[in-house]
């Protein structure tokens, strides 16, 4: 099957006054299209710094990413901004929706970012609508994320995250902060829609009972992943 992601020996180490925090040793990973993985491992094992890194927002201090066989980091800001656009949807663990915004604008914002042209005879909410009545929120498209609960919120996060038909949807606990029963319904939308979007998509959990979701698992121990290949 095509690559979609490949990682290979990332390093990310942050300077301090005394000796360099080396949180990242030598990570290496590598995902087919549309394959699902979730990452597991204790807080403060770099988790979130390894997600940063796959969605192109901070570079490794070494090694090398490949998303759809780019190197992100070798390109202009312009056009890594432009890149990662097109390629990631992120999902994070408090939403980070616009609170000024409508539903439907928060999740049709990201396609007013495009500038490749793509689609511009389409009305650019039309997928946006399609989406958010297929996480069940069709009835809410003028509401304010302050006027729905934390699972409805992440609904909208999940649209807003697929709203581009992402190569990869990168989600950082993306239930950490939701009741169990609202947490597995989640999971159980985000692996539905990966699938039919055929996205790659890497999440990060605590939840054991969550992570049989996927289809790979990595722990993150002592800055490298350890592959828990499922048979
Ligand atoms: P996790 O997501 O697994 O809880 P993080 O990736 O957030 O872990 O953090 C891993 C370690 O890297 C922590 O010790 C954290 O303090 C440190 N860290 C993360 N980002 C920075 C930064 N920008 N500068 C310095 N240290 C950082
Ligand atoms: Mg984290």
């Amino acid at each position: 099957m095509a690559v979609c992601l490949d990682a290979e020996s990332i390093e990310k180490r942050f300077p301090t006054p005394g000796d360099d925090l080396v949180v990242l040793r030598d990570v290496s990973m590598s995902l087919a299209k549309g394959e699902s993985a979730v990452i597991m491992g204790p807080s403060g094992s770099g988790k979130s710094t390894l997600l940063n890194i796959l969605g192109t927002l901070d570079s490794p201090t070494r090694g090398r990413i490949t998303i759809e066989g780019c190197d992100p980091f070798e390109l202009s800001p312009r056009d890594l901004a432009r890149f990662r656009n097109r390629h990631i949807g992120f999902i994070f663990q408090d939403h980070h929706l616009l609170g000024q915004c409508s539903v439907l604008e928060n999740v049709a914002l990201p396609t007013l970012a495009r500038m490749d042209g793509a689609d511009r005879s389409e009305d650019p909410t039309a997928r946006a609508r399609a989406l958010l009545d297929r996480v069940g929120l069709a009835d809410r498209l003028d509401h304010r994320p302050a006027e729905l609960s934390g699972g409805e919120r992440q609904r909208v996060a999940i649209a807003r995250a697929l709203i581009n038909r992402p190569s990869i949807v990168l989600a950082d606990e993306p239930t950490g902060n939701l009741d169990r029963a609202t947490a597995e319904r989640i999971v159980s939308l985000l692996g539905d829609l990966h699938r039919d979007e055929g996205a790659t998509l890497i999440a990060v959990t605590h939840s054991q009972v969550l992570a049989g979701r996927f289809e790979r698992r990595f722990d993150m121990v002592d800055g490298t992943l350890m592959s828990h290949e499922v048979s």
